[in-house]
């Protein structure tokens, strides 16, 4: 695999090629996109994102964003993996362990290794419980957690997991754990609707010791929204684009043959466009709107899109193994992942025909 230096190498669309080929395969039971993961560290894609010092190519926000629609097009499951992965590799270069960085990153950089994220227990999973789902207890050489991270994707494939933790005083940790320390047991992932290769599921903690060293950020209040350990950027709503890419391009090749899906087709892409532009001026620092309204757009026109290219393939897409009805169940996925509650109302808004601010249309 050559690797993909910038968006206009003819590698890029090589690599997207592959890993469209793959994509099919991996709806099956116990799928893992190893071999998809492989090129991408082969190509070079998990160098896009880390400074040259740490033997990073340190692509730019705009370029990044564009290389996420890319591969999210050509393959969701992939894509989606890469997101956490690099969730966590920017949490180890932004964190406070100058350890985590050396030890870590040079393989993870590289696609020797593979790291992940269990957040979401922070931020948006469990919020509406009395007690924290996973709770630290400060020692003298580090911490000791205790319960659980409901969602941890490709958990079995990590050698370390950055991991939320809170204080009974109410503040939080993040550190980088490793898989291999007593007390640590990875559960078997449920099957999801779609993207079940991406092996996501819980990891639980049973009186788990972490050294200080591995302590990337904290004790703090809400320690997601501290420095460069913040949520809610851009890419996931570069990824919906992608899919809804995937179906719009099958649309338009459809409409050449029939007539009635040409203005469909047209006004889907001109969509897509005009959102990429939004996110890619947010990106580059000129907001258009806030990354919310870009993600409440990017989750409906990921809806709108692949259950018009349903409608193309008409009873033929809903049978298994279709992409049509696959990437349908794949855009159901954009209203669950880290989707800010803002996003989450919005898009019952207009599921509930109130448009996206609620407001009653005509
Ligand atoms: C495929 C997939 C992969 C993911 N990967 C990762 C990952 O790698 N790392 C990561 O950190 N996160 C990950 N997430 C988590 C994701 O970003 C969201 O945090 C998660 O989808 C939120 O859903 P939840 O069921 O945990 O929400 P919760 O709010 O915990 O809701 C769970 C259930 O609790 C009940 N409930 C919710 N709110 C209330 C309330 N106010 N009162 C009473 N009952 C309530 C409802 O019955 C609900 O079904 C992943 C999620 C998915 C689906």
């Amino acid at each position: 695999m050559s690797e993909v230096t910038s968006l206009d190498n003819p590698a890029l669309g090589e690599l997207c090629e592959q890993l469209a080929r793959l994509s099919p395969g991996l709806d099956a039971p116990g799928e893992w996109p190893a071999e998809q993961l492989q090129m991408c560290g082969e190509a070079g894609v998990f160098r896009w994102f880390a400074p040259e010092a740490w033997g990073g190519w340190a692509w730019s926000e705009e370029q990044l964003l564009r290389g996420y629609i890319r591969l999210a097009e050509a393959c969701l499951t992939t894509t989606f993996v890469i997101t956490q992965r690099m969730g966590a590799v920017g949490r180890i270069l932004a964190g406070d362990s100058q350890f985590a960085r050396e030890t870590l990153l040079p393989d993870l950089v590289a696609g020797h290794t593979f790291a992940t994220v269990g957040i979401s227990h922070l931020t948006t999973s469990r919020q509406h419980e009395t007690k924290p789902v996973l709770r630290a207890e400060e020692t003298a050489n580090g911490f000791v957690l205790e319960g659980y991270s409901p969602w941890v994707t490709g958990a079995s494939a990590a050698q370390h997991i950055v991991l939320g933790g809170t204080l009974a005083s109410g503040d939080q940790i993040l550190v980088a754990l490793p898989t291999d320390l007593p007390g640590v047991k990875i559960e078997a992932p449920p099957p999801l609707v779609a993207l079940s290769a991406s092996q996501t599921g819980s990891v639980q903690l049973r009186q788990v010791q972490v050294e200080r060293r591995w302590l990337l950020a904290g004790p703090t209040p809400q320690v997601m929204k501290q420095g460069a350990a913040r949520t809610g950027g851009l890419q996931t709503s570069a990824l919906a684009v992608g899919l809804a890419s995937a179906a719009i391009d099958y649309l338009e090749r459809q409409a050449e043959q029939r007539v009635g899906l040409a203005s469909p087709a047209a006004a889907l892409a001109e969509e897509r466009d005009e959102l990429t532009r939004d996110l890619i001026e947010h990106a580059a620092g000129r907001p258009g709107c806030s990354a919310d309204e870009l993600r409440t757009r990017a989750n409906s026109l990921a809806l709108r899109s692949t259950q018009a290219a349903l409608v193309a393939a008409k009873g033929a897409g809903y049978v298994a193994g279709h992409a049509a009805g696959r990437w349908c169940r794949e855009a159901l996925f954009f209203l669950v992942w880290s989707c800010p509650q803002p996003v989450a109302e919005a898009n019952l808004c207009e599921l509930a025909g109130l448009g996206f601010g609620g407001e009653q249309q005509a």
